[in-house]
């Protein structure tokens, strides 16, 4: 078996790879072994402003530009809904809050996303005593939903393997790789936090970090926006709601913890007074860089391998940009931008 790449991996990264493959005409094969969880678990939220600071999110009006098209596609190949609009509500602490709120409502990067007033909840089941700021032009991927139909139409192409990589058994070669009969051009590993068993790239600072989260029935809650107080609490239909997430950097397993689901209950009831039950909770580690910013880039001795990681907590918004970035630089040698090229790792 010959083809243009190998991709070891399929959540966002190794989905915003193998559509640019697609687009590009090129063949490919896909591993993936279901060891990681991000991509499944994730809120799936998309939003350019730091909820925390009320700052720009990095990149993230670049990021948008290729990321909302690329979702639209995707809706379009696979005739299924992932891009969900959703406001958000931010639930101010302070009337300090507030005023931070109306300052960065003023810088111009903020004017398309931030409303400058200040809301008031008359929802029975909130508490909000300094009111909430509204965010507009954000919205959640549904991306549990995607992964599995993307995969399945992988599947139906017999286009991804259902098992693990092994990275004993690939060998570089001057102008290819080969791993177990397949040749390929080159090799990109999308493993997320998989990386760490990765005897070529486990070097890179990732600082991963699990996060947990709920989801909850209440019918009597009755939001269509998402509300981000001490936790963020995000419909997704038939009065179920996401809630998360926690942040954990020293726990590396995929499970979820009574730890964690008792501290997002503990964040919940700060606002939230209604009924609700909980119905499910999962954990994923994300794949995040000491610096935040993604890994992007080829191997400096084996130059067939290639790597496509680093997505932190947005990768939703970063994929595909940065998968474009790797193409660019595989296909058409153009460089990839210094501040999410690996080789700033170099010393
Ligand atoms: C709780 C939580 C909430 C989040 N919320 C958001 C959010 O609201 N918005 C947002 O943008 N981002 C969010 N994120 C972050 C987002 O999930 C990540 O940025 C993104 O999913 C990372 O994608 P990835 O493809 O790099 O990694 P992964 O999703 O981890 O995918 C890597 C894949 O590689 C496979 N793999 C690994 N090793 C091997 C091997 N040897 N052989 C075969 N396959 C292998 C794994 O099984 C996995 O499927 C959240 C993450 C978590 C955990």
């Amino acid at each position: 078996m010959k083809v243009d790449y190998i991709i070891v991996g399929m959540g966002l990264a190794g989905i915003a790879f193998s559509k640019k493959l697609l687009a590009e005409n090129k063949s490919f094969v896909v591993f993936e072994n279901e060891s990681q969880h991000s991509s499944v678990v994730a809120g799936g939220m998309y939003n350019p402003v730091v909820l925390k600071r009320f700052t720009p999110v990095w990149n993230a009006e670049d990021q948008l530009k290729i990321a909302l098209p690329f979702y639209q596609e995707l809706e379009s190949t696979l005739q299924a809904h992932y891009n969900y609009a959703l406001p958000i509500h931010r639930i101010f602490k302070s009337v300090q809050e507030q005023n931070n709120w109306f300052v960065a409502c003023d810088k111009p990067l903020m004017q398309d996303y931030m409303l400058p007033s200040v809301g008031t909840d008359k929802n029975p089941g909130l508490v909000s005593d300094f009111g909430y700021g509204k965010l507009v032009n954000t919205g959640r991927i549904d991306t549990k939903t995607l992964l599995k139909d993307y995969r399945t139409f992988l599947m139906d192409k017999e286009l991804i393997k259902m098992e693990s990589f092994v990275y004993d058994a690939l060998e570089h070669l001057e102008d290819s790789v080969l791993y177990k009969g397949i040749s390929a051009g080159k090799i990109v590993f999308c493993e997320g936090y998989g990386m760490l068993q990765n005897p070529w790239f486990k070097d890179l600072p990732m600082q991963e970090a699990k996060g947990e989260l709920i989801t909850i029935h209440a019918p009597a809650l009755k939001v269509d926006y998402l509300i981000k107080a001490a936790v963020f609490v995000m419909p997704i239909g038939d009065d179920l709601y996401k809630v998360g997430a926690t942040f954990n950097w020293k726990d590396k397993t995929n499970s979820p913890t009574l730890a964690g689901k008792e501290e997002l209950l503990m964040k919940l009831e700060m606002f939230l007074t209604c009924p609700f039950t909980v119905v499910d909770h999962v954990a994923g580690i994300r794949p995040t860089v000491k610096d935040r910013r993604p890994l992007v880039g080829v191997h400096p001795i084996y130059k067939n391998y290639t790597i496509l990681n680093g997505l932190g907590t947005r990768g939703v918004m970063i994929a595909p940009q940065a998968a474009n970035q790797l193409y660019d630089c595989l296909a058409h040698n153009i460089t990839i931008p210094k501040d999410v090229c690996i080789s700033r790792f170099k010393s």
